[in-house]
């Protein structure tokens, strides 16, 4: 197979990332990174730069925006369309953006119970998930370890079904706690926005853990 230069891969990992390339160009940036450390290093640390931990706006607002990009146009359209736009993106964007919630030691805590279950626990106003792997076997300083990696997130406003779930249930927010396995499982709990997808595509839960903070341990 012909060896693509470094230099052509790097200029287009922007577009890969956004996912704005042809299906050839991905599979050509595909087989590339899996060979090249170099472009691999270069792709992670662009990655962290360019994509937002969050889940994406509405898919109608994607796809109209990947359309813009795609073909360059300039964008010059009656204000009742950009208006709509606008408004569906809002809406997307207060209720539906999910950002990660940054760790903080007062915020999120994790508890052992006397069933020897780990809990999370989050002392925040609100969040809107929270999401855990099961204990991953990694190795760490030479050791072989099981790492679960666990993060909240929130968006700016609650939805109003969210509210009216809420409510029904009569919830206390601050009382939320969440399960992870087994804690003898478990020799310790990290704290970052992760996406399993593209980890698994990847295979980089080791540099997922460079940038983890360790909140429990064993
Ligand atoms: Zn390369």
């Amino acid at each position: 197979m012909n060896e693509i230069k470094c230099t052509i891969i790097q200029d287009v990992l922007p577009l890969y990332i956004d996912e704005v390339v042809s299906q050839d160009t991905k599979e050509m940036v595909d087989e590339h990174l899996r060979h090249c450390h170099i472009c691999q290093q270069e792709y992670d640390s662009m990655k962290q730069n360019l994509y937002l931990p969050v889940e994406k706006p509405s898919p109608l607002f994607n796809t109209i925006s990947k359309k813009f990009r795609k073909k360059k146009v300039v964008i010059s359209i009656v204000s009742v369309l950009v208006t709509a736009i606008i408004l569906t993106g809002a809406f997307s964007y207060v209720f539906h953006y999910k950002t990660v919630i940054p760790y903080s030691e007062s915020l999120i805590k994790i508890e052992t119970h006397d069933d020897n279950q780990l809990v999370s626990r989050y002392f925040g106003e609100s969040y809107a998930g929270f999401n855990g792997t099961h204990p991953l076997p990694l190795e760490i300083d030479g050791e072989k370890k099981n790492v679960s990696f666990i993060y909240y997130t929130k968006t700016i406003a609650d939805s109003p079904t969210r509210k009216l779930i809420n409510n029904e249930n009569s919830l206390n927010e601050q009382e939320y706690t969440f399960n992870l396995p087994e804690s003898e499982k478990i020799d310790a709990v990290y704290y970052v926005d992760f996406d399993v997808e593209k980890i698994a595509r990847e295979d980089s839960w080791d540099s997922l853990l460079k940038r983890a903070v360790l909140i429990w341990e064993k």
